[in-house]
């Protein structure tokens, strides 16, 4: 399982955990949602990415996810009469090259069949957009907008994938190419686009009305941004800076093993990720020796 692929990531990744004289990692520069999700997921694996600056290589899921924001970008900055699929094919077409050609897309070493299940992957989830809009219908203000602000002390930094215009005011839209969530999982998620949504607030001055995760072929995940909702994500953001901070002031990373260290890039250099993985490994063919006595 990827982390959510987070544009701000690639825009600057070197602003954040340098290690200082003394040995240990000075503290970030500024935090994305991104760094903010993999430190509060596992903070060992924040410092293997942020300070030792260890490859994180996306894996398929992650680049579709990247190809198809790529051309939805595109076509959201047509005149709304082209917004639709043809012309979605099109920019998919062209910009095909540019993926194919990247090294991310060449280490993931496709055979034909699986090249072509990953471009039919992609163009599900480009068509997937129609499934929960009219992309015509929509008032499109910004696409891949750039945000860089100070939330409560916090120097935070992101892409917000589009900010479009309704009756009632500004709605904050991030495309997600991955499972959609359980109402029980949703809260959690949202929390990247109320940070998007409060920080808008604090570039322009104005207020988005809405927050939503936009699951293509699946569901819309919205919420309303309200006081209290941005504060609540605001919070949590400056939870983790301050949890960023003390684990680099005492070079303190602790891990945190769980159901993730089975796609963790890390997870040969940790111990405890490594008896994670062995420990789920040992349940599964439990429970599947179990299954099959149950069955005989
Ligand atoms: S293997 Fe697990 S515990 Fe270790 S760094 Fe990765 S996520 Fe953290």
């Amino acid at each position: 399982m990827q982390l959510a692929f987070d544009p701000a990531d690639m825009l600057d990744p070197a602003g954040v955990g340098a290690v200082g004289e003394d040995g240990h990692p000075s503290p970030p520069q500024r935090l994305s949602p991104s760094g903010a999700a993999t430190f509060d997921q596992c903070p060992r694996r924040w410092r293997f990415r942020y300070v030792d600056r260890l490859p994180d290589p996306p894996g398929a899921d992650a680049l579709v996810g990247t190809f198809a924001h790529r051309v939805l970008e595109h076509l959201m900055q047509q005149h709304p009469s082209r917004r639709n699929k043809d012309d979605a094919r099109r920019i998919a077409r062209a910009s095909w090259p540019e993926m194919s050609g990247s090294d991310d897309y060449r280490d993931l070493e496709l055979d034909e069949e699986q090249a072509r299940k990953f471009r039919w992957r992609a163009w599900r989830a480009i068509e997937g957009l129609w499934d929960l809009e009219d992309p015509a219908g929509v008032d499109v203000r910004a696409t891949e907008q750039q945000v860089s602000v100070t939330l409560d002390g916090v120097p935070f930094r992101g892409v917000v994938d589009r900010v479009e215009s309704e009756p009632d005011g500004l709605v904050i839209s991030d495309y997600k190419s991955g499972r959609a969530p359980t109402a029980r999982y949703a809260p959690g998620r949202l929390q990247q686009v109320l940070l998007y949504a409060a920080a808008v607030a604090e570039e322009t001055g104005e207020r988005p009305v809405r927050a939503r995760l936009l699951y293509l072929g699946q569901k819309i995940v919205a919420t309303g941004v309200t006081p209290v909702e941005l504060g609540g994500a605001v919070e949590q953001l400056k939870s983790t800076w301050d949890a960023i901070g003390d684990a680099c002031h005492t070079d303190d990373f602790s891990a945190r093993p769980g159901p993730l260290c089975d796609y963790c890039p890390y997870a040969e250099l940790c111990p405890e990720g490594q008896a994670e993985r062995t420990r789920r490994s040992e349940l599964r063919a439990a429970e599947e020796e179990n299954l099959l006595k149950l069955a005989g």
